[in-house]
């Protein structure tokens, strides 16, 4: 199973990346630059949990993990082959 490199923490009003090896008490630094001190008691999932991702550190997450920008620039009409297999398989193709 893939090990991940970071995992997310609200912090400072926003869910930014920090590195999977940072323990609980330890200081450390998010992705985008923030200096943090990893919470004793992980934060409670509401409301922490729902604030807005940092886009900072979801940006350098998404190229550290090779996973491409949502939504991806696409072309009008790039999902009609998609479309096209998806209703062969079901039988509904022409
Ligand atoms: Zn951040």
């Amino acid at each position: 199973m893939a090990t991940r490199a970071f995992r997310w923490l609200p912090y400072a009003g926003g869910r930014h990346a920090i590195s999977v090896r940072l323990v609980p008490c330890e200081a450390g630094v998010t992705l985008c630059g923030l200096e943090v001190v990893v919470p004793h008691d992980p934060p409670p999932a509401f409301p922490d949990g729902c604030w807005p991702t940092c886009v900072e550190c979801d940006a350098k997450w998404r190229a550290f993990e090779r996973i491409p920008v949502f939504p991806r620039p696409r072309k009008a009409g790039d999902s009609v082959g998609e479309v096209r297999a998806v209703a062969k398989r079901s039988g509904g193709g022409r």
